[in-house]
């Protein structure tokens, strides 16, 4: 059995057993989204950091923090426990003391999002389904796809037209059923929606499923673990629709209320400057006055939702990952940030273009745009005096940079295309060296 308590909605607290709700009637589809508690006491009897030391290298070493029953299917063993690299050249050029990379584009499938996943594909095993279906134009499909095929489950995915090839190929080359839905992300992500009621089918999508956010929570879980006799002062996210950096902030949070830790690190979320709704949301937030703050920031989101409406759900941002204008988790990323004392900051497209080769070439880390997100943020937060030089930060590379080598391209500049001469490689090296000097 899990350890789970309840569910409680993050609108108007209302609270609802397990198997009750996925969202809160009350609340509705848009503002209902749940909470997953447990019971924290009965876990931090048997997860303790000497227990933690015997158990195997994956998300599951943390079950008792997990809203799955039993044993996870043994075919998902391979997810979670990304490395921790530490990027001393990465850290000097951005101009702090240290810096350490989560770097979950080695995960899986190449993104961060093989953690919910995961917890996506136990669950619906666990409610007996028989297939499972999400709307995405990007990681939450290509790791969905992955997941299903791992453990011989049918996936059935909705993508909208502007889906970056990598993640297309990948999707198919694990076998799921793709529609490319001729409309925008909100048609898609609606058909997939009443296909899931008329199939039966176990539904991914994040706005819906309160439990994989819990999947996204071992990002922070294993921060922690791995940080624990050296704690960061910053833990930083790119976000989206904001539930990776609730969910790796509940981790941290959780294993320090179950004594594994015992220190805080304050979250910065970046997004991309072209879409910035929750980064703006937090920003009214903190010039509104007390009640006010979360009818300010809802405001500003209800007024994404009509430009949603519209049709016009694509934002400027060639992070594509991070492309989310109308963004359903925008409630657990504010209050994320604003518990831990943190702060969001917003990057240009450029800024994240010099992220992509900096993480490359002084981390040797292949980040795609909206992981390198993060690392510009740290930049941008440097410069605004938000994170202090002498900060020691952690930063979660959210996704592979194989995942879109059109992004890439765009980033890191063109080859030198010369005959096979040597004259002309001693050309090129010696321009190299002379402008360097
Ligand atoms: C999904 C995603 C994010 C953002 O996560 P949200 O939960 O949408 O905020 C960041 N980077 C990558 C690579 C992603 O796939
Ligand atoms: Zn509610």
């Amino acid at each position: 059995m899990s350890l789970v308590t309840k569910l409680s909605c993050v609108c108007c607290g209302r609270e609802y057993a397990e198997g009750q709700a996925m969202t809160c009637p009350t609340c509705g589809l848009d503002d209902g989204i749940l909470d997953v508690h447990y019971d924290l006491s009965r876990a931090a009897r048997t997860l303790s950091r000497a227990a933690l030391a015997e158990r195997s290298c994956s998300l599951w070493r943390y079950r008792e923090l997990l809203p799955v029953d039993g044993d996870p299917p043994a075919t998902l063993a391979n997810i979670g426990w990304t490395p921790l690299i530490e990027t001393p050249r990465l850290a000097r050029a951005l101009g702090i003391r240290r810096l350490r990379l989560k770097d979950d584009g080695r995960s899986a499938s190449g993104s961060f999002k093989d953690r919910a996943s995961a917890i996506g594909v136990a669950r619906a095993i666990q409610a007996g389904a028989r297939a499972i279906a999400c709307a995405s134009t990007g990681n939450a499909a290509s790791s969905l796809a992955h997941c299903a095929a791992a453990v011989g489950l049918p996936a059935y995915i909705f993508v909208s037209r502007i889906v970056p090839e990598g993640k297309l190929a990948q999707l198919l080359a694990y076998g799921a059923r793709v529609f490319k839905v001729r409309g925008t992300y909100a048609d898609a992500y609606e058909l997939c929606m009443r296909a899931c009621e008329h199939f039966g089918w176990y539904n991914r999508n994040c706005a819906v499923n309160p439990y994989l956010v819990e999947g996204k929570k071992t990002g922070g879980l294993e921060i922690a673990e791995q940080c624990a006799d050296d704690p960061p002062d910053w833990v930083v996210c790119s976000v989206g629709d904001g539930c990776s950096i609730a969910g790796v902030h509940k981790g941290l949070v959780q294993m320090k209320s179950i004594g594994v830790i015992d220190w805080e690190a304050c979250m910065l979320g970046v997004q991309a400057a072209g879409v910035a709704p929750i980064c703006e949301a937090f920003a009214r937030c903190q010039t509104a006055s007390g009640s006010d703050a979360h009818g300010a920031a809802g405001f500003s989101l209800r007024g994404a939702a009509r430009a949603e409406a519209r049709g016009s759900a694509i934002g400027d941002t060639y992070a594509d990952s991070i492309n989310v204008p109308v963004p359903r988790n925008w409630r657990k990323a504010v209050a994320a940030v604003r518990d831990s004392a943190g702060e969001f900051v917003s990057v240009s497209d450029e800024q994240i273009m010099t992220a992509v080769r900096q993480t490359g070439a002084l981390a040797g880390i292949f980040a795609e745009p909206a992981a390198a997100a993060a690392v510009a943020g740290i930049t941008v937060a440097r410069e605004l005096g938000i994170i202090a030089a002498g900060a020691s930060v952690v930063a979660m590379i959210t996704g592979s940079g194989l995942k879109d080598i059109a992004g890439a391209l765009r980033a890191v500049g063109e080859p030198h295309e010369i005959p096979p001469d040597l004259e002309q490689v001693v050309r090129v090296i010696d321009s190299e060296t002379s402008t360097s000097q």
